[in-house]
């Protein structure tokens, strides 16, 4: 097919197979979020492409899997080397198909997904045997890699997170296909184009494009998988682990959040209303979001005046300009299902703070909202918005504060602003798989990240990466001559 042109930037709407674009006969359309232009027709995968994929991933796989680590390390640095060549094109592609922010995508997401492959590549140098040692037996305990992994991501963080995925999975020594969000294709399509020009051997990558229901489904469900690697919503996830258990193949699944932002009677309120703006970022679509403001009873009207400062002062318009903070939603049909919530809470006796409806910079716009008056129990405190909209409540003491931000299946973050000692006192009673004190979106790439409860199942980041990708294989060589009994344990 005819590549897509984005202001002066051509990425191919095609799949990546075996290290050549592939053609489809069915398409699908893809549309800019900030002002509904159809930015092209992108090709939909179908069973045979996914056979294909799958095909070349495993012809792949006996060389690039038999490579050390160090022999793979120059073709994943120049892999980097040219995302970042492509920096510019990154940049304006994902502003335009998913409305993130250009600076973001600039200061943030390009250099991050540089680092997500050359970090890994690097850390997988330090992946030795371990030895063990017993008095019968030297076991030498290897990171082996799995084989194929089918790798799925959203729409809200495309570039970003495909790249989480894709740098220890290769790092590691296994092939990768990678199914893009149909929402926001265009970069993990360019991502292609960097791997190709990277050198990459044909299969170690390989992209197809389509609708998760179809394409998806085909290839995480396909028993030549050895993992799978999932970020998205609850409801796929279930359909996905569904699919790879019937294989028996791990999953590793990255999923929705509800975190609390605890501020603390000690807190230092202008701090958090500051850091309690930054939840509107990206219209909300943030799956780390402290979306439920628990705040303490005495210093709420203080903290709420702050942050209502705040927010007051966001810009909000087209994610391209730079002084943009708040972009569209990602989707006509996402549009309605926040402003449902909205209006369901509402009608439930939910108080509007600020915000509450649409935005007049364009149809996918909606006004960053706060609902107070709302009680633990209602759908907009149990449910991920992922939209602008957060939520207010009190608390009168620790415990309670602690019983709120627990009160719900997620448990992927939090925010807990107090006096240190105090916040950290909070935060270790918080159910999470992270929590940040004093602080927001610090990432280091060799902590753990994941959720627990329906927020996510493993985790990824540093070791737990390779723990998840690579297959741990005892190899087991006695120190006397091995005498064979039934006896034997
Ligand atoms: P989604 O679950 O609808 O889709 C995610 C991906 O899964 C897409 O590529 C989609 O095509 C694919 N998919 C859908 N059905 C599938 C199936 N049956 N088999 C295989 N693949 C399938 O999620 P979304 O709406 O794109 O993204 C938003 C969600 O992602 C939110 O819940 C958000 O919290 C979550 N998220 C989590 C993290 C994290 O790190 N925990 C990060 C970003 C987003």
């Amino acid at each position: 097919m005819n590549r897509i042109d984005v202001a002066g930037v051509s990425v191919s709407p095609d799949h990546y197979i075996g290290g050549r674009r592939v053609a489809s006969d069915v398409s699908f359309e893809d549309v800019c979020p900030i002002d509904q232009t159809p930015l092209g027709q992108i090709a939909e995968g179908s069973a045979e492409h996914v056979d294909a994929a799958i095909r070349a991933a495993l012809g792949a796989f006996p060389e690039w899997s038999a490579m050390t680590a160090a022999q793979r390390k120059p073709y994943l640095d120049r892999f980097a080397e040219e995302i970042g060549r492509r920096a510019d094109a990154f940049c304006l592609l994902e502003s335009t198909d998913a409305g993130v922010l250009l600076s973001r995508m600039r200061h943030g997401v390009v250099p991050r997904a540089m680092l997500n492959i050359t970090w890994f590549a690097n850390h997988a140098l330090t992946l030795q045997d371990r030895p063990i040692e017993t008095e019968q037996a030297s076991h030498r305990v290897r990171h082996d890699p799995a084989g194929v992994v089918a790798i799925v991501t959203p729409w809200n963080a495309p570039l970003m997170l495909s790249t989480w995925k894709l740098g220890p999975a290769l790092a590691a020594g296994n092939t990768c296909v990678l199914k893009p969000p149909e929402w926001a294709p265009l970069t993990c399509s360019l991502l292609a184009d960097a791997a190709d020009a990277a050198g990459l051997p044909p299969g170690v990558f390989n992209v197809v494009q389509g609708a998760g229901a179809t394409t998806g489904a085909m290839l995480v469900g396909d028993p030549r998988i050895s993992r799978v690697s999932f970020t998205g919503s609850v409801p796929t996830a279930r359909r996905i682990a569904q699919a790879a258990g019937a294989n028996l193949v791990p999953c590793s699944l990255e999923l929705g959040g509800k975190s609390p932002f605890i501020v603390l009677e000690d807190a230092d309120t202008d701090a958090a209303a500051a850091t309690g703006a930054l939840m509107y970022r990206n219209a909300g679509q943030v799956c780390l979001a402290g979306t439920r403001f628990l705040v303490h009873e005495r210093v709420a009207e203080r903290f709420v005046e702050a942050l209502r400062r705040h927010v007051a002062n966001l810009t909000i318009g087209d994610p391209r300009e730079p002084a943009t903070e708040i972009g569209p939603v990602i989707h006509p049909r996402q549009v309605e299902r926040v402003m449902g919530f909205v209006e369901r809470a509402v009608a439930g006796g939910a108080t509007v703070l600020w915000g509450g409806g649409r935005h007049p910079f364009g149809a996918q716009y909606l006004q960053p909202t706060m609902l107070a008056d709302v009680d633990q129990s209602d759908e907009i405190v149990q449910h991920e918005v992922f939209g602008p909209v957060l939520t207010l409540q009190t608390f009168a003491d620790d415990d309670e504060a602690i019983e709120m931000a627990n009160g719900t299946d997620y448990g992927l973050g939090g925010v807990c602003y107090g006096e240190t000692a105090h916040a950290i006192a909070v935060s270790d009673r918080v159910r999470t798989g992270f929590i940040w004190v004093n602080s927001f979106g610090i990432r280091d790439l060799a902590a753990p990240f994941g959720g627990i409860k329906r927020s996510g199942v493993g985790r990824e980041g540093g070791d737990w990466s390779f723990e998840f990708f690579c297959d741990v294989k005892d190899v087991v060589v006695p120190k006397k001559p091995f005498v064979a009994s039934f006896a034997h344990r």
